[in-house]
């Protein structure tokens, strides 16, 4: 087999580090962060500050940690954040946003998780002591649950705008931005430019075993590092893993339209299954398919791995599939004749 099987379309986290990025780990020079003297986590926190036009960097474990130290330092207990309905805050980051920071959540409709700026402009709460005061709005680019849709840069120009009017912060969840950035061509910065605190993420496309950054005004970045050390997510020499990082920032960017086009690939096969329907624009690198009509998402699911593909359950009628560096176009390919071929067969009810 000229590329590892099973398939795995599940996710873009489940890439490991290759051989090269593994070595300028073990080489890379470290030392106490909390000290502020690992030069590694220094060099990454400079590039990541400088790519996204921001004055500060910090690199933290997890997009989760990194949301929500965003969370925590722009806004006050008991403020209200506006997202998404599908918001990654909202669904993926266990409560959270209520959990550690008495933070309650405002879910907003919006086709393929793009909130509108009337939309945002309709919920922000008027000045009274009967409503939570709105804290913040937060963007989600590419919106995960909706399928790795990309926000136009006018709307978050206009989101920003807003806010800045009626006075609430702005954070951006920019965990795959990389996606956004590598389809469109607009600068990290311009979309970075419209939040006051942004989080982006090394472990999906960019194939970096662990975590992410945060970045905002120095004065903001000195504060969330405040909040880090509460969060338990202040780590010693954790320049051994941030090299990881380092080596995808500088490697690994340009080559997610390679996961893009695969995924298109991939959305080609589906479609060639009777019943099968795909629920949002393919514009990155994940597929979110709707198999109701075709025995469900477990069913689905179970079939393919039994025939070496592995993708993820999003509901009960709908499955996932994402594109990554550890998957070849050769491999999408050939998972892409896996399902055309064995999905359709399920559909009938025919034994395979
Ligand atoms: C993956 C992801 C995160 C954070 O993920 P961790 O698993 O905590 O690193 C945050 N937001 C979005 C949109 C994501 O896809």
């Amino acid at each position: 087999m000229p590329y590892p099987t099973p398939i795995d379309l599940r996710s873009d986290t489940v890439t490991r580090p290759s051989d090269a990025m593994r070595r300028a780990m073990a080489d890379a020079p470290v030392g106490d962060d909390v000290y502020r003297e690992d030069p590694t986590i220094d060099k990454l926190q400079e590039m990541v500050a400088d790519m996204l036009g921001k004055e500060a960097a910090l690199y933290v474990p997890s997009g989760t940690m990194s949301n929500q130290l965003c969370l925590r330092t722009l806004t006050h207990m008991g403020d209200e954040v506006i997202c998404h309905e599908d918001a990654h805050i909202l669904h993926y980051e266990g409560g959270s946003a209520a959990a550690l920071s008495a933070l309650q959540l405002r879910p907003v409709a919006g086709d393929h998780g793009i909130l509108s700026p009337d939309a945002v402009d309709a919920t922000i709460r008027p000045n009274s002591e009967h409503f939570a005061h709105t804290g913040a709005v937060e963007m989600e680019n590419t919106h995960n649950r909706c399928g790795g849709t990309i926000w136009p840069l006018e709307d978050m120009r206009k989101i920003s705008a807003l806010a800045k009017e009626r006075g609430i912060k702005v954070h951006l969840d920019g965990a795959r931005l990389w996606n956004a950035h590598v389809a469109t061509g607009v600068p990290l910065a311009d979309y970075a430019a419209t939040a006051d605190s942004v989080s982006v993420c090394f472990s999906k496309g960019l194939g970096a075993p662990v975590g992410s950054c945060l970045a905002g005004s120095f004065e903001f970045v000195e504060r969330a590092r405040c909040n880090r050390k509460r969060f338990g997510g202040a780590m010693r020499q954790a320049g051994i893993i941030a090299a990881g990082a380092v080596y995808a920032v500088e490697h690994n960017i340009g080559r997610l339209a390679e996961d893009h086009a695969n995924a298109a690939t991939l959305a080609s096969y589906l479609l060639q299954v009777p019943g099968l329907s795909i629920h949002h624009p393919v514009q990155t690198n994940i597929v979110i398919a709707d198999v109701g009509a075709i025995g469900g998402a477990e069913q689905v699911m179970e079939t393919l791995r039994e025939h070496g593909v592995l993708c993820g359950v999003a509901s009960p009628t709908r499955v996932r599939f994402v594109t990554h560096l550890d998957v070849s176009a050769e491999a999408v390919k050939a998972a892409g004749e896996i399902i055309a071929r064995v999905l359709p067969v399920r559909a009938l009810g025919t034994p395979d």
